[in-house]
């Protein structure tokens, strides 16, 4: 179902251009990157890309950012993060019509990735009065054995175009607690709002009297993020986006001895079992599935669906499916945006070719609304004869493909049986079955859910996934500490040398 046809481009440029004016961005109009809406698929801006010469001096601005900000305290950082949310706060609007503008979000979701923000700024300023070590029993008479956690330096934030803000606050609110400083390179499909949250940063930074380069934004492309990967003074590497990126990145890091964290591709399952309450798991599954316009790591990608419920539950996705509306994101009504690219769709469109060839059956969706510009996709569902090379595959837009089963170990093999393990989920009321999906040789993902859909996590977790995923963990619980580095000490406060192990010397 189409919804109110998308707005020009000029009317895109004139809600951007009002955003950035309330946030106070300007726009560094030049060449290199263009900003484009995916919305028509026009050209927004022209803006200038950094240059390498910029992207070095940004690091060395904020390495030498970071002597002073390590020795500040940690609450006192808090402090700048406090300010920051505020501005997200009052901000929350604008900064939802740049993200809805660049990554065609719908509006509820658009507004969700700023929540996003502030929660994790609320999170972390609550984490800058703990940052806690440990206290270990020594061996040794009069000697305490401690550990403790110091700020690690620059820390370098590279980010995808479908979470253009939510992953840098991620990375960036923890990241300044734990007393680093940052260089985002963020999408080149995403400059303006990262131009505009940056902004917003600078203010906080500007009114709080932290060191002004304590985060700097650098804009262009791949080269860019590759000069970030391969500098020495980055001690850590936060990239997300997809696994082809993380396989370039993750060794670059690896070989001058770098730390990575790496948020990569998704290719995430529910398995709905005899017992799941169907209506609960058709809302979840159309969210986790259709929402985004598929456009999310943790996308709901695979059904894997008891051969006893299966034609019920897809009668009720289809006829979901059939109803959902697609279209101008910022219309309240709409629940399909545009997909990033006329590209992506092309990409889709040969998914489901190949899921075709492979015996697949496309049940409903797969083809293109007709707009003027921009590309909108009528998402899909496709009933597979088995788990074939395109299911094992992540196509980055809105096909859902069903695979049916007859036991729980062939439900889990199935589940695990794909390279990704990011995002899964059971919809089941049988306690034990949940149990076991959640158990050690249950779901192999870092995320593993019950009678919810696979995406949509909240900041308090641990956030990320195993095997090409990539193993990174961000955002919440102790994901912080990955943005330090760890010292263990040994203090003897008694007047005898005792040696480790019984060890005798001298
Ligand atoms: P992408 O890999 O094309 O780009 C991501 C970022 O990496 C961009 O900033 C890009 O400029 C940069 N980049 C690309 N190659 C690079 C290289 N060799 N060296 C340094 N930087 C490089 O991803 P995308 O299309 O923007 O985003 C979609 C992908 O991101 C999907 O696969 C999705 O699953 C994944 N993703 C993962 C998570 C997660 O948390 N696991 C979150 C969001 C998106």
């Amino acid at each position: 179902r189409a919804t109110a046809v998308p707005p020009t481009t000029d009317e895109v440029r004139a809600r951007v251009r009002a955003a950035l004016d309330r946030v106070g961005a300007t726009v560094p109009e030049g060449t290199g990157l263009a900003a484009r809406t995916p919305i028509t698929g026009d050209t927004l801006f022209e803006l200038r890309a950094d240059t390498a010469a910029d992207t070095d001096a940004a690091i060395g601005a904020a390495a030498e950012a970071f002597r002073a900000w390590r020795t500040t305290p940690a609450p006192a950082r808090g402090e700048l993060v406090r300010t920051f949310g505020e501005l997200l706060r009052a901000h929350k609007a604008d900064l939802a019509v740049l993200v809805t503008a660049e990554a065609g979000k719908i509006a509820s979701e658009a507004l969700g990735e700023v929540q996003e923000m502030i929660d994790i700024c609320d999170f972390a300023v609550g984490l800058s009065r703990q940052l806690y070590g440990r206290s270990i029993a020594s061996e040794r008479p009069g000697h305490r054995l401690a550990e403790t956690y110091h700020p690690l330096g620059v820390v370098g934030v590279i980010s995808a175009f479908n979470f253009p803000a939510a992953v840098w606050a991620w990375n960036t609110a923890i990241a300044l607690v734990c007393g680093d400083a940052v260089v985002w390179k963020p999408s080149e499909l995403t400059p303006l709002i990262s131009l505009a949250a940056s902004h917003l940063l600078d203010r906080a930074i500007a009114a709080t009297g932290a060191p002004a380069d304590v985060h700097r934004l650098v804009l262009g492309d791949r080269a860019a993020g590759e000069r970030v990967v391969d500098d020495p003074r980055v001690a850590l590497v936060s990239a997300t986006g997809s696994t082809r990126m993380g396989r370039e990145v993750g060794p670059r890091v690896a070989a001058r001895f770098g730390r990575s964290l790496l948020e990569l591709g998704g290719n995430n399952a529910a398995v709905v079992a005899p017992s799941a309450d169907l209506r609960l798991a058709t809302a979840g599954i159309v969210f986790a599935a259709a929402g985004t316009a598929g456009q999310r790591c943790t996308t709901l990608r695979r059904l894997i669906v008891h051969e006893d419920v299966a034609d019920d539950l897809v009668g009720r996705l289809t006829a979901a499916y059939a109803g959902l509306p697609i279209g101008d994101p910022y219309d309240d009504a709409t629940l399909v945006g545009p997909l990033i690219s006329d590209r992506a769709a092309d990409t889709m469109a040969a998914a489901l070719e190949q899921a075709r060839a492979e015996g697949g059956e496309v049940l409903v969706g797969g083809t293109r609304v007709p707009t003027p510009g921009g590309a909108y996709v009528r998402p899909a569902i496709v009933r597979m004869p088995a788990q074939t090379a395109i299911v094992r595959e992540e196509t980055f837009a809105p096909v859902l493909y069903v695979l049916t089963y007859r036991t729980f170990e062939e439900a889990v093999a199935l589940h695990n049986d794909v390279p990704q393990g990011l995002s899964s989920s059971i919809f089941t009321q049988d306690q034990r079955e949940a149990e076991r999906f959640l158990a050690a040789d249950g779901s192999d993902c870092g995320i593993a859910n019950v009678n919810i859909g696979t995406s949509g996590a909240e900041i308090g977790g641990a956030f990320g996934g195993e095997k090409e995923t990539g193993g990174g963990r961000e955002s919440g619980s102790d994901a912080w500490r990955a943005y330090m580095r760890r010292a263990t000490n040994t203090i003897n406060y008694s007047d005898t040398l005792t040696l480790a192990q019984n060890v005798s010397f001298l």
